[in-house]
């Protein structure tokens, strides 16, 4: 069983022992009332759906900072309230079954890789594009974690040393310009009237988001695609250094903004082989997602399996 973690929901995936999907399920996370309560509510779900029996193995994919090894959320901008929470524990208490924590990135990428856009990758690489920018690297199978379990933040890879402040401090990251809020920002700049279709769409709904850019941009609007081409042309530029550093067969672009972008994926190609070696670029195939906003519980659940198969089966509960 997968289970992903987010601010707002705690979405379910279970699988059976060939990895094959048998059910889904969604709640609120309501975070603010805590992990306690959160897994209260969680083993309510999982009994309704498995009545006495129990999972096999449990994987969760959380968002933020994570310490395997003591299975703790660190600390997490979208779970304040479960900073420092050791949720593998807390989940073994409520589930009864050894619980492997995982940041929510790397589950949503083994996701992909074992039945998604990275089947049969030898080194995969996923982007995922929200509100923040996030990767993941999954190297022969394995998830590629560096000296301390920091490595694959593509969204903090600098790409103008002068450019816009993120918000980890630095200077011109990846995420500075592909932000959801950074892409609305340069659209809310630009889109000077409601005569354009993404101005009309702005007025409408009060507000701009991605999706609207990525709307507007299907109906021809000039200057939503002309945010989305500049984007394209960072993200171009950001994966031409990944390309050139490890040399991925397979680039995945997910998360709720890979819609929009998926629109000027081509753009995104080219900067790539402009900028990459052209060996190194013609050998990463860069598309879509397949696995959309389940990619992450499914994922959980795939390394839950993996988990089960292995040694740490067993590890007594700490
Ligand atoms: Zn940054």
């Amino acid at each position: 069983m997968g289970i992903d973690i987010g601010g707002t929901n705690v979405k379910f995936a279970w699988i059976d022992s060939r990895g094959r999907m048998i059910h889904k399920a969604t709640m609120r996370t309501q975070a603010e009332a805590g992990p306690e309560d959160a897994f209260g509510r969680i083993a309510k779900t999982v009994r309704r759906v498995m009545g006495k029996d129990a999972p096999a193995g449990v994987g969760i994919g959380c968002a933020g900072l994570i310490d395997r090894e003591e299975r703790r959320l660190v600390v997490s901008p979208n779970l304040p309230a479960w900073s420092g929470a050791r949720i593998g524990r807390i989940s073994e208490r409520a589930l009864g079954v050894y619980t492997i924590l995982e940041n929510d990135a790397n589950a949503a990428a083994y996701g992909e890789f074992s039945v998604g856009a990275g089947r049969g990758a030898k080194t995969f690489v996923v982007v995922t594009l929200g509100t923040g920018v996030g990767g993941s690297i999954i190297h022969e199978g394995t998830i590629f974690r560096g000296a301390r379990n920091y490595a694959g933040e593509i969204g903090h890879v600098t790409i103008n040393e002068r450019g816009p402040l993120c918000k980890c401090g630095n200077r011109g990251c990846l995420e500075a310009y592909l932000g959801a809020d950074a892409l609305v920002k340069v659209a809310k700049h630009r889109v000077k009237s409601t005569r354009s279709v993404l101005g009309r769409l702005a007025a409408e709904h009060g507000s701009l988001t991605p999706r609207l850019i990525g709307q507007a941009a299907r109906r021809g609007d000039r200057i939503a695609r002309s945010v989305l081409e500049d984007a394209a042309d960072h993200l171009g530029t950001a994966l031409a250094n990944v390309v050139n550093l490890i040399n991925p067969d397979r680039i995945a672009i997910a998360g709720g903004v890979a819609p929009a972008i998926g629109l000027v994926l081509p753009r995104v190609r080219a900067v790539v082989v402009e900028r990459a070696f052209t060996k190194s670029a013609l050998c990463a195939k860069i598309e879509r997602g397949r696995l959309g906003s389940g990619a992450a519980a499914l994922g959980a659940a795939w390394i839950a399996r993996q988990g089960a198969v292995s040694p740490r089966r067993g590890r007594r509960s700490d």
